[in-house]
């Protein structure tokens, strides 16, 4: 095993993560499927050394290049509402960042495909896929508001930085039946929607309000 699996390894404690678990379940979710995937992964793998010791805090942390690891509460929730939809073969994710939310799909579906602009954090994600030898990711560097229609259609997408409205592009890469999860708003107000694709077009539900660094255009 490499010396950085080791990096923290107080903070990995099964009481420690278990009192994660505990919280997640207290603030409303259900699924067991997806609480046993934020049990099995490290998240302190997925953040500098300097917050390893805060990785197990319900809360968003600094990444670098002016992004966020997403709150547990909040990836436990949209990938609970994702497979609501049933069990699914693959997935887009848009917004790598750390590669957390990623992880724990690839732990509940059999491929993941996830996005990211910014080549760094890609790389660094990448790094940790392969320590923990996670093998169902595929990354692409590109920006991700057009999707990857090459790969398409997809059974479910996670979007996790906020465009202002729905990008049509994805909703025309999700199956008929699938759903995408997504944040919508500018940088002061968001709000969680569900989209499901239909034969006609697209039905969307809105859920609850939420933050996220906002879905920028290019890539870096
Ligand atoms: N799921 C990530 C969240 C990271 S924050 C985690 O838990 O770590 C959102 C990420 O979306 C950032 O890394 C940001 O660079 C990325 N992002 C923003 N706009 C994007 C776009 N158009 N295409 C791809 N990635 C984008």
């Amino acid at each position: 095993m490499s010396s950085s699996l080791h990096r923290g390894i107080g903070m990995t404690s099964l009481r420690t993560r278990e009192r994660l678990i505990q919280r997640l379940r207290d603030e409303g979710i259900g699924n067991q499927a997806v609480l046993e995937a934020i049990r099995n992964t490290p998240r302190h793998i997925f953040v500098d050394e300097a917050l390893a010791s805060r990785a197990y805090e319900d809360t968003a942390l600094p990444i670098g290049q002016g992004q966020t690891i997403s709150q547990p509460f909040i990836v436990a929730r949209m990938t609970e509402l994702l497979l609501e939809a049933g069990p699914l073969e693959t997935v887009l994710e848009i917004g790598t960042g750390s590669g957390y939310q990623t992880a724990i799909l690839s732990k509940l579906v059999k491929r993941v495909y996830s996005v990211e602009r910014i080549k760094s954090l890609q790389l660094q994600a990448r790094k940790r896929f392969q320590e923990l030898h996670v093998r169902n990711i595929r990354l692409h560097h590109r920006d991700g508001g057009m999707g990857l229609p090459e790969y398409a259609p997809f059974d479910g997408i996670l979007v996790t930085a906020a465009p202002e409205g729905i990008p049509r592009a994805l909703v025309d890469q999700l199956r008929v039946g699938g759903c995408m999860i997504l944040p919508i708003g500018n940088r002061s107000e968001q709000v969680l929607v569900r989209v499901t694709r239909t034969r006609a077009g697209y039905e969307k539900e809105l859920l609850e309000q939420v933050v996220f660094v906002p879905l920028l255009g290019g890539t870096l």
